[in-house]
C-alpha cells in the first residue's frame, strides 16, 4: 500500500470513529437547536368562581389536529367519548390517536352530520373499537362516506341511537344534554347537527358541530341552558353560525376552532373572530396550534396544545 493511500485510510477510520461517538451530542445539539424555534406549550387556567366542586377524576377533551375538518375525543376516568372522526383520509390518524391514549372502548361515538369532514374517518373508528352508544342524525344520505359508516355499523350489529332536543346521558361523573338535532332530511345537512353541552362539576363545554345560526336561534328559544365556558365554535370559525347573540347567550370563555392551514374556504371568518373578541372569549385554532388538550378537574380549565 502506498504511503499516501495509507494515511488517507487512517484519517477515515478517525472521521469514522470520531462520527460514532459523537453523533449523539451534535444530534442533542441541532434538536435543541430546532426546538427553540417551536412554540412552548402554554398553559391557561381559568378558575370557576363557584362552590368548590368535590373533583371525581380529570376530565379531557382532545381537539385532534385533522386539518380543515372535526374529530374530539373527551376522556373521564374509564369513560370516552369521540364526536367526529376528520375526513375519510383521517380515519388511521384518530385510530392511532385514540390506541395512544390507551382507548380499547368507546362509550359513545357521536357523528354529529354526515358531512365527510365529520363522519370520513368514523368507519375506520367503528372497525377498529367496540361502542356502546353510537348517535348519528336519523338523514338518509347516499354518499359513499356515510354508506361506509352505516356499513361498519351493520357489520359490528351496532345500531344507531337516534336522539331528541332535551335528552340527556350520563358520561361517567360528567353528563350532557342534546341542544340541538334535526332528525328530519333538511336541505341543508349542516343544520341537522347534532350539538351537546356536556357538564362537569362546575364546567361546562358545548360542541356544535356545523350547526348553523338557524339552529342557534332554536336553542336560545329552547330555554335549555346554553352557558358554557368552552365553546367548540361552530362549523369551523364560518360566518354561517356564532351570530352574536348565540355567543353572547353562551358567554364562553375559551373558544375553540377546528380548521385546517390556508383552507379554501376562508375558515375561521374574520367577522366570527370578532364577535368571539367582542364577547371577551380567548380563541385557540388547530390550524396554528395543533392538537388542542382541554382538562378540568370540575372546578378549573387549564388549555394545552401540540404545537404544529
Ligand atoms: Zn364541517
Amino acid at each position: 500500500m502506498k504511503k499516501s493511500t495509507k494515511r488517507k485510510l487512517i484519517w477515515f477510520i478517525i472521521i469514522v470513529v470520531l462520527c460514532i461517538v459523537f453523533a449523539p451530542v451534535v444530534e442533542s445539539i441541532l434538536d435543541s437547536i430546532l426546538n427553540s424555534f417551536l412554540p412552548e406549550p402554554e398553559i391557561h387556567i381559568y378558575t370557576i368562581d363557584e362552590h368548590p366542586f368535590d373533583s371525581k377524576g380529570e376530565l379531557k377533551i382532545h381537539y385532534i389536529d385533522v386539518g380543515q375538518a372535526d374529530s374530539i375525543l373527551i376522556t373521564l376516568n374509564d369513560n370516552s367519548m369521540l364526536i367526529d372522526a376528520g375526513n375519510n383520509g383521517d380515519g388511521d390518524l384518530v385510530v392511532d390517536y385514540l390506541l395512544d391514549q390507551g382507548i380499547e372502548k368507546l362509550n359513545y361515538i357521536i357523528g354529529t352530520h354526515p358531512h365527510e369532514d365529520h363522519v370520513g374517518g368514523l368507519d375506520d373508528v367503528i372497525d377498529a373499537f367496540d361502542a356502546d352508544i353510537i348517535i348519528l342524525p336519523n338523514v338518509k344520505t347516499t354518499t359513499n362516506t356515510f354508506e361506509s359508516v352505516l356499513d361498519s355499523i351493520d357489520a359490528k350489529n351496532e345500531r344507531i341511537t337516534q336522539v331528541e332536543v332535551g335528552d340527556t346521558f350520563t358520561f361517567d361523573a360528567a353528563n350532557f344534554t342534546v341542544l340541538s338535532v334535526m332528525n328530519s332530511p333538511p336541505d341543508e345537512l349542516n343544520l341537522c347537527s347534532v350539538v351537546i353541552r356536556l357538564e362537569y362539576g362546575n364546567n361546562s363545554f358545548m360542541f356544535t358541530g356545523d350547526a348553523e345560526t338557524y339552529n342557534e336561534k332554536a336553542m336560545l328559544s329552547s330555554g335549555l341552558t346554553l352557558e358554557s365556558d368552552v365553546l367548540k365554535v361552530g362549523h369551523h370559525g364560518s360566518d354561517s353560525s356564532s351570530s352574536a347573540a348565540f355567543i353572547k347567550a353562551v358567554a364562553p370563555k375559551i373558544g375553540i376552532i377546528s380548521c385546517g392551514i390556508d383552507n379554501k374556504y376562508g375558515h375561521p371568518c374574520q367577522v366570527t373572530l370578532d364577535t368571539l373578541d367582542k364577547y371577551g372569549v380567548s380563541v385557540y385554532r388547530t390550524d396554528m396550534l395543533g392538537t388542542i388538550i382541554v382538562t378540568s378537574d370540575g372546578n378549573t380549565i387549564k388549555v394545552t396544545w401540540e404545537g404544529k
